[in-house]
């Protein structure tokens, strides 16, 4: 009879025994100072055997939500039980990570650097050693990320929906929405796609904040991911409320400003929006005219500035399209009952004021 021992996790000659967990530096490149560029994981390998699934934070260095969200992943009592094995990459791009920046040292974006080159640039080392090292490894990827610089987004995954079995672990992660987003050509999601791994792309927060709803709702998408996974125990009934509680979107846009000037949003993030809503207007800062920024769609703002400045054609808000925005609104208050805080009682700009719905109250 075959022996049914637990082999151990090896990878670049380091081993990590079943039942145990160990951080792990891959060498990906030298700094200018002479030190190396390593990508650190931490792999929780379980006593029993199961998938292995790769959670990633990073890939853009301020998107600091998502190491924030591994953090207490690997700090969650759920990971003693454990069954397959975790691989955990807090901070993908190092470099950027350390100079708080989303972009690499030579301002090139990471996620359009994959596969990479083992001789390439120092961003494209480093989409190498997660090409060739840990993606094989893998049997699902969950990617996380934020908006940028003071541009928050919505809780929301972002998958092909085409690729049944990336949409179906969207589905199960239950983040209020989901976006469908097309592969784009060297970022890591294609060539996950390429090596046959399905992935999800998690979206919330903005570049460098922690932010309480995001990461309460990244940690508790991932440990679903990993029931559904059977990484950790089912529970009874989970996947009929996840079908419940996310809703698709195929497409959105942005509404841009329409001139430069100061800029008073008055619609928050998880907002239903219908066509010739009032999103926030536009002003001349030297006392002309307020233009309106009236929703040219129908759908939830998924995005929105937090600038009070914009240039004429600045994005300011990013709305997925939604037919049935009934069934949007029921969405959002459910996901709002799961996390309190996600959606605010209250537009969240100090000046209750919208000169295209009401006077101007003197104070
Ligand atoms: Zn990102």
């Amino acid at each position: 009879m075959p022996s049914l021992k637990r082999l151990p996790f090896e990878i670049q000659g380091h081993s990590v025994a079943p039942g145990s967990r160990a951080q792990i530096h891959l060498p990906a490149g030298v700094f200018t100072n002479n030190t190396p560029v390593e990508i650190n994981l931490t792999v929780v390998h379980g006593k029993l055997p199961g998938p292995t699934l790769m959670v990633t934070g990073c890939v853009h260095g301020d998107e600091i939500n998502g190491p924030e969200i591994i953090r207490r992943l690997l700090k969650s009592s759920s990971i003693r039980r454990l069954r397959g094995t975790l691989i955990a990459v807090p901070i993908v791009n190092v470099p950027a990570f350390l100079n708080r920046s989303r972009y690499l040292p030579d301002r090139r974006d990471l996620n359009r650097l994959f596969p990479g080159s083992a001789t390439g640039s120092l961003g494209s080392r480093i989409a190498r050693v997660v090409t060739d090292e840990l993606i094989p490894r893998c049997d699902a990827v969950i990617d996380l990320h934020t908006g940028t610089v003071n541009r928050p987004n919505l809780p929301q995954i972002r998958v092909t929906t085409e690729d049944q079995a990336s949409f179906d672990l969207g589905l199960v992660f239950r983040a209020p929405v989901i976006l469908q987003a097309p592969l784009r050509p060297n970022s890591f999601r294609a060539v996950c796609d390429e090596l046959g791994k399905p992935i999800i792309l998690f979206e919330s927060g903005e570049a460098l904040r922690l932010d309480a709803p995001s990461i309460r709702h990244g940690v508790q998408g991932v440990l679903a991911v990993m029931r559904h996974l059977e990484l950790l125990p089912k529970r009874r009934g989970s996947l009929k409320a996840t079908r419940k509680n996310t809703i698709t979107s195929h497409k959105s846009y942005w509404e841009r400003a329409p001139i430069g000037g100061l800029f008073t949003p008055l619609i928050a993030l998880g907002k239903t929006v219908e066509i010739n809503d009032s999103l926030g207007f536009v002003a001349d800062p030297f006392g002309g005219p307020e233009i309106p920024i009236l929703a040219t769609r129908q759908g939830v703002i998924i995005g929105r500035t937090n600038e009070g400045l914009a240039d004429e054609g600045d994005a300011l808000f990013h709305i997925a399209l939604f037919e049935d925005l009934e069934q949007v609104r029921d969405q959002m208050v459910a996901a709002n009952q799961a996390l309190p805080d996600l959606v605010p009682e209250l537009d969240d700009h100090p000046v209750p004021y919208d000169p295209f719905t009401e006077e101007v109250s003197e104070p």
